[in-house]
């Protein structure tokens, strides 16, 4: 009976040793390496935050593998793009793989830095030159040529104006910065006794060719405020000749009629910017100036467009021409050929000695009298310690004020 029990014994001890191994292998055979990722399994990140691994963990049941986790990641978070990173981990010849998909995004705007500082002083009258301004991106790299500036300076007028940069990245991130220009102080110092000779409504055949006559006589130079030439290989040699005799042009308009040139903005800007190209095209020559057909006083274009003055003076600047009125008028525009006595002393009497002075003449077709009353003109300012300057753009400008 002893021997029995103890057989019995051993043969439910052979049993539980086997079914221990039985256990231990089924458990082997279905337990898997388990990789649970940190963080969200789809990320998104920006370049100026950058990529952090946030890592993952593995178990095999309850043991910790996280140790034997290989990281392989194709992130590059200084690229815009879609990355993935793969986590594998192997134990005991059993593997794991998950995948994190990491999203790289720009928010970042260009980064504007202004050449010159972020506030300009100027003193009124003293010309504003835009420094301009450089961009970079983290994306895009050197944005600057792509950079808008918008904002008007009066620099006759005191005041704070501003002058908005802005650039945009290929990713929509729009960087702003603004400058303040502020125009004070005392006004900058006159150039006295200078004479600026200007005619208007030019080129004529006859007229044109006798006062260039006169001023190559008198090496004198002046500014023609043209209108259109049409295709006359006279009025162009005789501009040709201007240039040539130191005379600067201004674009008066392609033409001069009111009802036309200021029916709008658009028309205005259009009248001027066809003749300044056909200048260019015929001279070679980049007119920097122009003169409003009435001035810039003038009341008549409240009969096409009411306060078209007002955004034109603002406009021509924006674009980079100077307007310049006059202050001295000949007053040979009253009527043609204003007998030669009367234009001289109109000139002589507005005359000041004590400032600039941009006298108003005309060259166009029945304008003889002011061809003969020039040299006349001319003999008297230099008796009187005038000197004569063609228009350049920095010359100083005359403004009438704005009435519409
Ligand atoms: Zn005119």
């Amino acid at each position: 009976m002893k021997r029995n029990r103890r057989k019995r014994r051993s043969i439910i001890l052979i049993i539980l040793v086997i079914a221990a191994a039985l256990g231990i292998a089924v458990f082997y055979y279905l337990t898997t390496p388990q990789i649970t990722l940190t963080g969200e399994k789809v990320m998104e990140v920006t370049m100026a935050d950058g990529y952090k691994e946030p890592g993952a963990e593995a178990r095999f049941s309850f043991k910790d593998i996280s140790k034997y986790i290989v990281i392989d990641s194709h992130v590059n978070d200084r690229k815009v793009g879609t990355y993935k990173v793969i986590y594998s981990v192997e134990y005991l010849g059993k593997s794991d793989e998950k995948e994190r998909i990491v999203n790289v995004v720009d928010r970042e705007p260009p980064e504007i830095t202004l050449t010159g500082g972020n506030t300009i002083e100027l003193r009124p009258g003293q010309k504003f030159t835009d420094p301009g301004a450089t961009a970079i991106d983290d994306s895009d790299g050197d944005v600057t040529a792509n950079i808008a500036a918008k904002g008007f300076v009066d620099i006759y007028n005191k005041g704070t104006y501003e002058v908005e940069y802005s650039v945009s990245d290929s990713y929509g991130n729009e960087g702003k910065v603004v400058r303040s220009i502020t125009v004070k102080g005392e006004p900058l110092e006159m150039e006295k006794k200078t004479i600026y000779l200007t005619f208007d409504d030019g080129p004529s055949t006859e007229v044109t060719a006798q006062i260039l006559k006169v001023l190559k006589k008198e090496k004198v130079p002046a500014t023609f405020f043209i209108i259109d030439y049409g295709n006359d290989k006279d009025k162009i040699n005789l501009l040709k000749q201007a240039l040539k005799q130191g005379c600067t042009i201004g674009i008066h308009g392609y033409s001069h009629n009111y009802s036309e040139i200021y029916a709008s903005v658009p028309a205005f800007m259009n009248n001027i910017a066809m003749l300044h190209d056909k200048v260019k095209l015929d001279l070679g020559y980049d007119a920097f100036a122009i003169r409003f057909p009435g001035g810039s006083s003038n009341t008549v274009s409240k009969d096409y467009k009411k306060g078209v003055m007002t955004k034109l003076v603002r406009t021509v600047q924006k674009e980079g021409y100077m307007y310049n009125d006059w202050n001295v008028d000949s007053t040979d525009a009253s009527g043609n050929n204003v007998a030669v006595k009367s234009l001289v002393d109109s000139v002589k009497s507005e005359c000041n000695p004590e400032d600039y002075n941009v006298i108003l003449m005309h060259d166009s077709d029945a304008k003889e009298t002011t061809a003969k009353a020039l040299p006349i003109i001319i003999k008297w300012a230099k008796e009187e310690g005038y000197s004569f300057k063609a228009m350049k753009p920095d010359s100083p400008t005359v403004h009438h004020g704005v009435n519409n």
